[in-house]
């Protein structure tokens, strides 16, 4: 396999051997096409000379992904893809509507070791992780699929893009930072390190590192249990963290940053929705550095889990809400399409 371009920074392309002795309105030129176009073939780079383009074409490649699947809900206009890789393994994207915005939710590994019992990505395991150019480009494909076909509320909102699709992105730190470092520059996607949030079950290795290298991006943890024994049984292997150890980590970082980070919180029936565990994670979250986003769990194909009763639900978050702690409610998307982590690669499999 060739090196993607899309695994270099802006400044990185601009020195690539290639473009040497060549004028330096040449490298601009490259450098929008990769990211600002953010094209997927040689021939669209339309005012790069033909002989560099055969170059180019000959070192590097310059698309990670294509599109195997595309499914968009009848229900909310949620739209899921499931993206080959070059080496054949599969991942997960989502376009969800917010309102006035897209967000796109990406992958950071094929599939995932974390094992958690209600997510339908954990049941087969950790494949790899994901290359950085392999992480931008489900951007810039999600980016060109509402060029193509414009959501009615979106005009031209820059998308919220969240890595909550399938992996552990903290396992991944390095992929995932050098695919951050792209995202936030100028000449990269340009994107607001505010429009990017990463979410993480908490390895403490990772959140001591996103910390030292504190991207100012938004940070969820997701719980599923109060006590390491509880979370052991919804999240097995997070247990290698202990709940106060993560928790008082990624409170350092929203410190760090000055924004509140997030508490996810899975609500599967008689398992975490009981008063006692509402009171639990409110006493976790007070210290004003979280709000609690509460989660009712998409069913899985087997069905042995659960999601919470709405009253259940209800109750829980005023019990937070009761003790001064933002919390709310997500609305689930796409349930028609089969939207939640892991769900459709996990159909195409069985
Ligand atoms: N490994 C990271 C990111 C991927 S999971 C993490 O744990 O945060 C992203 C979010 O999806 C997590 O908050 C997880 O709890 C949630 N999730 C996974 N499966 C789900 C399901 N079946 N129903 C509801 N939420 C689910």
């Amino acid at each position: 396999m060739k090196p993607h371009l899309r695994s270099l920074v802006p400044e990185q392309i601009s020195q690539i051997p290639e473009l040497k002795g060549l004028p330096a309105f040449r490298a601009a030129q490259l450098i929008a096409w990769v990211f600002e176009q953010g094209v997927f073939q040689w021939q669209e780079m339309k005012n790069l000379p033909l002989t560099l383009r055969q170059t180019l074409r000959e070192v590097y490649d310059l698309c990670a992904l294509e599109v195997e699947t595309r499914l968009v809900s009848k229900e909310d206009g949620t739209r899921k893809f499931l993206f080959k890789l070059r080496d054949g393994q599969t991942i997960e994207s989502v376009i969800i509507p917010m309102g006035d915005h897209p967000t796109f939710c990406i992958s950071s590994q094929v599939g995932c070791a974390m094992a958690c019992s209600f997510c339908a990505t954990a049941r087969g395991g950790l494949v790899r992780n994901l290359e950085p150019e392999e992480i931008i480009d489900q951007i810039l494909m999600l980016r060109r699929d509402l060029q193509k076909d414009p959501h009615p509320h979106f005009g031209h909102r820059q998308p919220n893009v969240v890595f909550m699709g399938m992996g552990e992105p903290l396992d991944n730190w390095d992929n995932v930072e050098q695919s951050l470092s792209i995202m936030m520059d100028n000449r990269g996607l340009g994107m607001s390190r505010r429009k990017i949030q990463i979410s993480t079950s908490g390895p403490a290795e990772g959140l001591q590192r996103l910390i030292k290298s504190n991207p100012g991006i938004g940070l969820t943890l997701s719980l599923g249990g109060t006590t390491d024994e509880s979370r052991k049984k919804t999240m097995p292997v997070p247990g290698r963290t202990g709940v106060q150890e993560a928790v008082d980590l990624a409170a350092a970082y929203a410190r760090n940053i000055g924004r509140k980070a997030t508490l996810a919180w899975v609500l599967i029936a008689h398992q975490t929705d009981s008063p006692e565990q509402a009171k639990q994670l409110a006493a976790l979250a007070h210290r004003g550095a979280f709000k609690v986003n509460l989660i009712p769990m998409n069913r899985l194909d087997d069905g042995k889990l659960k999601p919470s009763d709405l009253e259940k639900i209800l109750a829980f978050q005023k019990i937070l809400t009761n003790k001064g702690i933002p919390a709310f409610i997500r609305a689930s998307g796409g349930q028609d399409i089969a939207a939640a982590c892991g769900q459709l690669r996990r159909r195409r499999q069985v």
